[in-house]
């Protein structure tokens, strides 16, 4: 009870809402925002329903895997799992957007997103309740792989994250933190050996493959994509991100690049790369 008085405390000092609203009561004050690069992609993710429906299509398509394992399965074969990454994925952060866009930010600032994840102003994606539910019924367990650096207690704010979101198997069997790697690969295999793993749900290819952590070459990555087309919809499901993710390190280099003139001119050259030639 403390701790969650303590969080709500700081989701509210902090401006990241709490209730329905994932408008922070400061942005009336602030003065006309500057424009973030990633505004459109942040209106994109807080009123598409487009952008729902994909989460549900992917849960949709993750659940039909599921109860088709679950038909065939054996007793004398090892027991059944999905595996899934937590950001963008099961969880969704429209207030952190919000409240950075309102704030004036740009680009992103990792000093606000680590302000943030301990607020638990997280929302479940469209569907993952109803999905991850569905999985506990079926027997199936969840294992949830994450990769994330907030210093000391990193791991006990993503389990409580993950527990204030009323997801099962929100446990420490369950959820791995990665710090000092994004290379979700060696856990994933160890869940293999003892599990037979249904899906794989993401929101970067990265969740995925550790072949797709690719910095400055998006052209390579395309080409991967392509060349694997066929484990799409069928042992992985991708979720929709626009905001954030390995896509972005594949322009700039980093994830996280600043907002520097150079920076703000790649992204424009990437914008207008395959210009019509029409007049
Ligand atoms: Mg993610």
């Amino acid at each position: 009870m403390k701790k969650l008085l303590v969080s709500t405390l700081a989701a509210v000092v902090l401006g990241f809402g709490i209730g329905g609203d994932a408008t922070p009561a400061f942005a009336e004050e602030q003065a006309a925002p500057k424009s973030n690069i990633l505004t459109m992609a942040a209106v994109w993710k807080q009123t598409a329903a487009e952008y729902r429906a994909l989460y549900y299509q992917g849960f949709n398509i993750a659940q039909k895997y599921v109860d088709e394992a679950v038909a065939k399965h054996k007793k004398k074969h090892k027991p059944l799992a999905v595996i899934t990454d937590v950001d963008d994925t099961v969880a969704i952060h429209d207030r952190y957007w919000a409240h950075l866009i309102a704030g004036g930010e740009e680009f992103f600032d990792d000093p606000v997103w680590d302000k943030y994840i301990p607020t638990n102003s997280l929302l479940p994606a469209p569907g993952a309740l109803d999905f991850l539910n569905h999985c506990k019924e079926k027997g199936v367990e969840v294992f949830y792989v994450t990769s994330r650096d907030q210093g000391e207690g990193t791991y006990e704010m993503a389990l409580e994250n993950l527990q204030k979101l009323g997801f099962p198997y929100a446990d420490r069997e369950h959820l791995t933190v990665l710090v000092d790697t994004s290379n979700k690969e060696p856990r994933q295999k160890e869940i293999a050996e003892k599990f037979d793993v249904v899906v794989k749900l993401g929101d970067s290819l990265n969740d995925f493959q550790r072949k797709y952590y690719i910095k400055g070459d998006f052209e390579e990555r395309n080409a991967m994509t392509a060349a694997d087309k066929d484990l799409f919809g069928t042992q992985y499901i991708i979720m929709p991100n626009p905001t954030d993710g390995q896509w972005i390190a594949a322009i700039f280099g980093q994830s996280e690049p600043e907002d520097t003139a150079a920076n703000r001119a790649l992204w424009h050259k990437t914008a207008t790369r395959n210009q019509w030639e029409g007049k």
